[in-house]
């Protein structure tokens, strides 16, 4: 049959292709389905990963022109300007372009033989006795249907698809607005580090950030709980102390608005014959709101378990169930653990927020957290450092917070 393959994925986003990618590595027949007329577009993040995340998911080096910058470490601003700052001897981070980041991955699947629809939005999921068998796609107004044995849903945030096939939806109460923009002719850029502005009066209920791409450009952006993030970025920009020396002048050259998940992974990510992915399923960090190695990681399991479906003929809720247990058992205790963190930071006035970066300061922190060497597992991080006599303060500060927060 001719509109048959072994795999569908909807969405032809970073974790939709590399999920793409790694199953067509296994001969794996896949089609993805994007309902724009271009990959990578358009863009909505600035493209901040861990160098060592991209290393796990066989992704680094990258070709140099996606790499905008490598990055040494991170400058956090509390909201009454104290400074606090972690360097590392060598890069930690780097910034990427995330069109040619998407366009990447998606080309190698294309090479390994997947099929890509663009122009193709899948608007609905085809069932047969109870069992996900395809799905129904709009192609320029033109409704075709597609089967497969298992649909892989990476749609992102919009969570259409999803609720089609009966999964819990992600925690729109823990959803931030974010909005990202590229600019230049910033001043005095710390060309090696990531800033971050903490503080209600311009990103409340999350950060702001400002990311150097060398010379005079940079990313900035933010997320707030409430409000119009435009309006914040507006506020930011002009008015706040330390950025807005940097920002005035600046010449905004493209802005985007999308949402972030902050409520840690959503409970199902698999049905018969259907797996979630990405950003549909949540799979972001609450603290920085980073979901494209997670997602990417995740992607990477779900290809390794739908192989073992297709070779086991098995595309029960019970055999895929493998997926959530695999990726839980990966990073499951860190999410748990960044989740908890969020809420203490959503429950944090800024006087207390700038209280604890003062104590941060105050106790030299920056020599312990330079022994950190994963900061995708902030958890296991977190238990790696308590060797460290040093931290216990900020800990008795943070779990007195966590009492408060959870009387
Ligand atoms: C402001 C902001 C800043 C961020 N900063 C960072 C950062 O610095 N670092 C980081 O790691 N993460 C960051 N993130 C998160 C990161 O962007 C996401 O985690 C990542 O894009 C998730 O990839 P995805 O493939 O799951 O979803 P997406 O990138 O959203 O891709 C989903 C794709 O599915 C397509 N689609 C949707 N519905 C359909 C349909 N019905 N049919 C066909 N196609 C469909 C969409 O067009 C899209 O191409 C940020 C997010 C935001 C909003």
């Amino acid at each position: 049959m001719e509109n048959l393959s072994d795999v569908i994925v909807v969405g032809g986003g970073p974790c939709g292709s590399f999920t793409a990618l790694n199953l067509a590595k296994l001969r794996i027949k896949v089609r993805v389905f994007e309902e724009h007329a271009h990959v990578g577009f358009p863009t909505h993040c600035p493209g901040h990963v861990t160098i060592n995340g991209l290393k796990r998911l066989g992704l680094y080096p990258l070709p140099a022109k996606i790499v905008e910058n490598t990055l040494y470490g991170v400058i956090f601003h509390s909201p009454k300007d104290c400074e606090f700052s972690v360097r590392f001897s060598s890069p930690i981070t780097c910034v990427v372009n995330r069109s040619l980041f998407d366009n990447y991955i998606a080309e190698m699947a294309k090479n390994r033989g997947v099929s890509y629809h663009l122009n193709s939005r899948v608007e609905s999921l085809i069932f047969e006795d109870g069992f996900v068998k395809g799905v129904s796609v709009n192609q320029n107004g033109k409704i075709e249907k597609f089967f497969a044995k298992i649909v892989v849903d990476a749609e992102g945030i919009s969570s259409k698809i999803l609720r089609q096939a009966n999964l819990p939806t992600l925690n729109r109460r823990m959803l931030v607005n974010g909005v990202h923009g590229e600019v230049e002719n910033v001043k005095d850029l710390e060309q090696d580090c990531v800033e971050v502005f903490l503080g209600n009066d311009y990103a409340p209920g999350f950060y702001a950030w400002l990311i150097p791409k060398g010379e005079d450009k940079a990313k900035v952006g933010l997320a707030t709980k409430h409000g119009n993030p435009k309006e914040f970025l507006q506020q930011f920009m002009l008015k706040h102390p330390i950025a807005s020396k940097k920002l005035r002048k600046v010449k905004i050259l493209q802005m985007t608005f999308h949402p972030i998940s902050l409520g840690g992974p959503i409970s199902k990510t698999y049905s018969y014959g259907f797996l979630a992915v990405g950003d549909v399923a949540s799979q972001v960090k609450p603290t920085t709101g980073g979901g494209l190695i997670f997602g990417l990681s995740c992607a990477s399991i779900a290809a390794e378990v739908v192989h073992e479906a297709l070779v086991r003929n098995d595309f029960s809720s019970e055999f895929l169930s493998i997926y959530q247990k695999r990726y839980e058992e990966t990073f499951g205790f860190d999410m748990k653990f960044m989740l908890k963190v969020r809420k203490i930071l959503n429950a944090m006035s800024d006087a207390e927020i700038h209280q604890a970066i003062t104590l941060c300061k105050k106790l030299n922190l920056n020599k312990t957290l330079y022994n950190v060497k994963d900061i995708d597992f902030q958890g296991k991080s977190l238990l790696y450092l308590l060797r460290s006599p040093r931290i216990l303060p900020v800990i008795f500060y943070f779990f007195f917070l966590y009492l408060s927060a959870n009387p």
